[in-house]
């Protein structure tokens, strides 16, 4: 019994080491749970943010190749009537019919070309000899930054100047100029035609860049030519220090980044282009804030979602760790009061199978024993032993020193007979009043002779008086009835008990204090 009741405990622990993270298993599950989900979501809203900032990055390049090619049309439309009126001036002069006839061309050029503004051909002294207006108003335009670059360089090429308000008409233009030879090749005048800065402003109305987006054309000097929304007050201004052109001259041509404008202040997705072949670089952009609204609706409303189911996840996730901590406290009690009824079992049993007086097994332990025992040698073929014994002149003994004293006598009769049990199938018992038993399994005669030898020796190292015993002493007589079940013809147990109350009786006959040995049963039986 106490073997199976440890296995039990032992079980019970196993199961409990088991148990017991279920709730931090529970917690760390949720919580990662919840926080895989979090981080999905920050990731998801991430890539969604990145790949509107990219959408729109790639938009603005988009727009900032549309805008350079309207402005090389518009520019080499301009250099074209400049090409002409060059050569005509140098081939036909001014004279006369030929002078007539180029004003009437400038005033045709510039009539069916709405990007300009106007043209005219200037003397080498600065005054206007040709014009594109109906009238040719006499002026003198020798102050102007382009007429005193032509003067002092001799290249031909095109040369596109910083914006200047018209003296004839007020307003405000690109002037795109050319030098002209005298035919040694001494400075012979300058031609120029003025781009229009409105007509680039109405073009640069109709693209879509949001309410704070913006769009720039400046020379590659830095001189800002037009920037959306369209301020006079900038038109000519210096923003050769601005975060455009700084990424310009870092990254060359073509480029797309977010900055932060030095004008406003505000942060957009910048995307310039240089123009080929003309000095003049073109940027849109959007706002930061404008690309990333409907990014940021998005972003309240999922979280919402996430927060949530975050929020339901926990309050049903505290829900279940709460039944999981009282089915515990519930299965902890169930436990303690199952070990208790168990030890209460096991002393219910104890007290069932001993013997109240002497705490020996009773008469029922010994007949189930006895069954059991000589069952398994007839298995087995082991040798099978039972000691009866029973105390010598008791009935005197309880004359003598009273009934109560004849109880106490018993106890430590009982204490000389346990201590012949030493092995752990071996079985001391009360057989009944004065007598008592002990189960031998696997014991043949001469060893349950020298257990019965033993227990007399102890009975007699009591020193228990008994005035009315020969010896003055307490002592037994012992029957021994040893053998082989297994040889035997197969009968009742309690032919062993018989056996053994014979080899007593001899001993009683012989003269007491000894032990008496029988082998078998066969006589007994017979
Ligand atoms: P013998 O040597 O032949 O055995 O003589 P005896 O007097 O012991 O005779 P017997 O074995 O027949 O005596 C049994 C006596 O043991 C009778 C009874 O008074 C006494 N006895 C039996 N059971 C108990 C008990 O539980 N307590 C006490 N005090 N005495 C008991
Ligand atoms: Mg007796
Ligand atoms: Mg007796």
């Amino acid at each position: 019994m106490p073997l199976s009741k440890d296995n039990a405990d032992h079980r019970l622990q196993r199961l409990d080491q088991m148990r017991k993270p279920l709730v931090m298993r529970s917690i760390v599950l949720l919580v990662g749970f919840c926080l895989f989900l979090i981080g999905l979501h920050g990731w998801s809203l991430w890539t969604a943010r990145q790949h509107q900032i990219e959408q729109t990055g790639v938009n603005t390049a988009n727009m900032a190749r549309a805008l350079a090619s309207q402005a090389e049309s518009s520019i080499k439309l301009g250099d074209a009537a400049l090409v002409e009126i060059v050569e005509r001036y140098q081939h036909d002069g001014l004279e006369g019919e030929a002078g007539v006839r180029l004003n009437a061309r400038l005033h045709q050029i510039v009539g069916h070309t709405p990007e300009l503004q106007e043209a005219f051909v200037y003397g080498p002294d600065g005054a206007r000899l040709a014009s594109s207006l109906p009238k040719l108003y006499p002026g003198n335009n020798a102050d102007r930054d382009y007429f005193i670059y032509h003067k002092s360089h001799t290249d031909l090429g095109l040369r596109v100047g910083k914006p200047i308000r018209s003296r004839s008409s007020g307003v405000l233009a690109i002037p795109l100029s050319r030098r002209i030879n005298r035919p040694d090749g001494s400075f012979g005048g300058v031609a120029m035609a003025s781009l229009r800065l409105q007509f680039f402003g109405r073009f640069y109305d109709r693209f879509e860049v949001g309410h704070t987006g913006t769009i720039i054309l400046a020379l590659d000097d830095g001189t800002l030519l037009y920037r959306r929304p369209f301020k006079v007050s900038m038109v000519g201004t210096d923003i050769g220090d601005g975060p455009v052109f700084q990424l310009y001259r870092r990254n060359g041509p073509v480029g797309t980044a977010m900055l932060t404008s030095n004008i406003d202040h505000i942060e957009r997705m910048y995307s310039y282009r240089h123009l080929d072949g003309f000095p003049l670089l073109v940027a849109s952009a959007q706002s930061k804030h404008e690309i990333l609204a409907g990014w940021e609706v998005t972003v309240i409303k999922m979280s919402c979602v996430v927060i949530f189911a975050v929020a339901v996840l926990a309050w049903g996730g505290r829900r279940m760790i709460i039944q999981i901590r009282v089915r515990e406290a519930l299965d902890g009690e169930l436990r303690n009061a199952r070990a208790s009824l168990e030890l209460h079992n096991i002393s219910l049993r104890a007290l069932a199978d001993s013997d109240g007086l002497t705490g020996l097994g009773n008469r029922r332990l010994f007949e189930e024993a006895l069954e059991r025992e000589v069952g398994r040698a007839r298995r087995s073929g082991l040798p099978f032993a039972l000691i009866l014994t029973d105390v010598d002149f008791f009935k005197k003994y309880n004359d003598r020193y009273g009934h109560v004293a004849g109880d106490a006598c018993l106890r430590q009769v009982a204490l000389a007979i346990a201590s012949g049990a030493r092995r752990p199938a071996d079985l001391a018992a009360r057989y009944g009043g004065e007598e008592f038993a002990l189960i031998l399994p696997d014991t043949d005669l001469e060893g349950a002779m020298a257990v019965a030898e033993l227990i007399r020796e102890a009975m007699a190292e009591l020193q228990l008086e008994h005035a009315d015993s020969p010896n003055g002493r307490v002592t037994l007589s012992l029957g021994v009835a040893a053998g082989y079940p297994a040889q035997e013809a197969e009968q009742a147990s309690s032919a062993w008990v018989e056996a053994a109350d014979t080899a007593l009786y001899d001993a009683k006959a012989s003269g007491r204090n000894r032990a008496v040995g029988r082998n078998g049963t066969e006589r007994m039986a017979a």
